[in-house]
């Protein structure tokens, strides 16, 4: 997680990238002995090659040409041609069909200036005309922005699909879950638009989910996954069934009680999404339970600050290591939208703004390798204090949803924010089958931005700066 480093969206600057460090700092003794040291070195590679033709004649490039102010929707600034010129999606520039560009951004020339910009307000677009524009462009080209474009210039994030990041979050507990509306039928989420849309903003919402009349089918969670993208295949394969089998390898084969955990963190890109299909049960017990760890965190951060940074900055290594596979990765128990390079997203419900600064809660103690165990030992102790209030706070009563699968029923839950769990049951009492399938996060986010349009309206917080 470097913070330090550069991000898209941060403007290159020439003009320090050629500063030799040497001048940005005061030469002390031994530094000063380094830097002699080094230009005598340079001195006798440039003899030794001195028949050779320098790679490039003008290197380090000369200061590209003035920048401009350029007028968007609501704003003006200024902006340096090659980020503008870069930013043409003309027909000549990008292929209307594929959407790929048709030239690199590597080819657009040092020198490159704004040779004229004229308005059209009528349509709201600016036409810019270039000075040394790129070689293999016809002389004709010239750039045409809507003013919209333009204010989107400077954003951090830039494509409107971003936007589904201002819709909220909302956290939730065992009182401000509305399972009643929390709720979609098979039919409707498989076949109309605006029921599929619904399900979608929930998902982004809440992140728990249940899909009722679903036909008791092998294929049928795999015709619920499809809607929205395909499978994400894990070594468990495109699908798996949840049920007790003799010497299990693992505990969800099992029938005995299984705590709060998110599946398969031992993977470097885990799933978003998980899905389970109850395909049938008429077996005593075996309610299941979620919990919204983004509103355990808020809890948290409001009474504990120092317990949410132990959580945010230590590592935790994650581990499978059984029956042939091993499959290991370490991550943050919260990982912060700047350190995944995702916009902030507003959250509804939170006491503090530091959970719209959340994008994932990892939290799987059964699946544990080593705890960050480099600590210093007084860090040590706050590291396990903070993990076991956010245990706490999970298993609070008033933070868990409880629900016993019926037949019939799928639930969709985000893996990287919901922890789920299981409560043991009566192999004897009756048949239990589950049937289990993944998704992965980004084909999730994919789908949710092409059908935003048809979702509910959403409360608007004022917050669009918090994605520029
Ligand atoms: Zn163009």
């Amino acid at each position: 997680m470097s913070r330090a480093g550069p991000r898209p969206g941060d403007i290159y600057s020439p003009v320090m990238r050629f500063i030799p460090s040497a001048k940005l700092r005061p030469k002390t003794g031994r530094l000063q002995s380094l830097i002699d040291r080094r230009s005598i070195k340079r001195v006798r590679f440039a003899q030794m090659d001195a028949t050779k033709p320098p790679p490039q004649k003008d290197f380090p490039p000369r200061l590209s040409p003035q920048a401009a102010r350029l007028e968007g929707e609501r704003c003006t600034s200024k902006f340096p041609p090659i980020v503008v010129r870069d930013a043409c999606r003309c027909e000549q520039c990008v292929d209307p069909s594929d959407r790929q560009r048709n030239f690199s951004y590597s080819d657009i020339p040092r020198t490159i200036g704004f040779d004229r910009v004229s308005y059209d307000d009528d349509a709201k677009e600016v036409q810019i005309s270039w000075s040394n524009d790129i070689p293999s462009q016809s002389q004709a080209h010239r750039s045409v922005f809507s003013k919209d474009v333009i204010s989107r210039l400077n954003r951090k994030f830039r494509n409107p699909h971003w936007d589904l990041y201002q819709r909220p979050v909302k956290l939730w507990g065992r009182d401000t879950y509305t399972q009643a509306t929390s709720r979609v039928d098979f039919n409707d989420y498989m076949t109309n638009k605006q029921s599929f849309a619904e399900a979608m903003h929930l998902l982004w919402r809440d992140g728990l989910l249940f899909i009722d009349g679903v036909p008791e089918s092998e294929g049928s969670v795999s015709q619920i996954v499809n809607r929205i993208g395909p499978l994400q295949q894990t070594f468990y394969g495109p699908t798996w069934d949840v049920r007790s089998v003799p010497n299990a390898k693992n505990v969800a084969y099992t029938s005995k009680y299984l705590g709060f955990h998110m599946d398969l963190l031992y993977m470097r890109d885990p799933p978003g999404f998980q899905f389970l299909h109850c395909v049938h049960n008429s077996a005593t017990g075996g309610e299941s339970r979620f919990a919204d760890t983004f509103r355990a965190l808020d809890q948290i951060f409001q009474q504990h600050p120092m317990y949410y940074e132990m959580l945010r900055d230590n590592l935790v290594r994650y581990e499978y290591d059984n029956d042939g596979f091993f499959y290991s990765d370490a991550k943050p128990t919260v990982q912060s939208n700047d350190a995944l390079n995702v916009p902030s997203r507003p959250v509804l419900n939170s006491k503090s703004t530091e959970i719209s600064n959340v994008a994932h809660c990892f939290w799987s103690p059964p699946f544990v390798g080593h705890i960050p165990s480099r600590l210093a030992p007084d860090e040590l102790v706050k590291f396990i204090g903070a993990s076991k209030l956010l245990s706490q706070h999970l298993e609070m009563p008033e933070n868990v949803v409880e629900e016993k699968m019926d037949s019939g029923t799928c639930v969709i839950f985000d893996n990287l924010r919901i922890v789920h769990a299981r409560n043991a049951f009566d192999k004897n009492s009756g048949k239990r089958w589950l049937r289990g399938a993944y998704l992965n996060r980004q084909d999730f986010v994919s789908k949710a931005a092409s059908v935003m349009a048809d979702m509910p309206p959403e409360v608007k917080l004022g917050r669009e700066s918090s994605i520029e």
